[in-house]
């Protein structure tokens, strides 16, 4: 599975919601669309990934985190603290480049569990709320680059820091 590049429309595209009685009518289709996803995530060292990021224009990311659900259908932010927190990211489809962000540091978030097949709510703090508000901007086709100036981007080049 490739991962799509900043340039490449998939990842401007604003995904539509997956329709519940379509994925369980098909689903061993998207158990094996998620299988495939967090190996391309895992084999490119990310903790999170988005359908359109490998060219599925549907609402679907994975994580990779063990405390907080992996697999995030339809997912909605209900609520954003008004605290907020400095972090540096990284993407994947935005190879080498990473930046300090500021975002709300805790969020509620509304997504459907493929696994009980039901719509839940999650409230994440620290990096798993990072990499949702990350993925959930991918859905909607943005880019973590679009927040911040060309002349930052330059100046904050480096290697390490997460992928998502
Ligand atoms: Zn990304």
């Amino acid at each position: 599975m490739q991962i799509k590049l900043v340039g490449e429309s998939t990842l401007r595209q604003k995904c539509p919601l997956i329709d519940i009685n379509e994925l369980k009518s098909n689903k061993k289709w998207y158990e094996s669309l998620i299988f495939n996803m967090t190996e391309a995530m895992n084999n490119n060292l990310g903790i999170g990934l988005a359908a359109n990021q490998v060219g599925y224009g549907m609402r679907l990311f994975v994580t990779a985190f063990n405390a907080v659900p992996n697999i995030y259908i339809n997912p909605s932010i209900e609520w954003f603290s008004k605290e907020m927190v400095m972090m540096e990211e990284g993407c994947l489809s935005v190879p080498g480049t990473y930046l300090r962000l500021e975002r709300p540091s805790r969020i509620k978030v509304k997504y459907f569990d493929i696994d009980d097949m039901e719509y839940k709510k999650v409230d994440l703090f620290g990096l798993p709320a990072r990499v949702a508000q990350h993925e959930i901007e991918h859905l909607d086709g943005i880019l973590m680059t679009d927040h911040a100036a060309e002349r930052t981007l330059k100046l904050q080049n480096q290697n390490y820091g997460i992928l998502l």
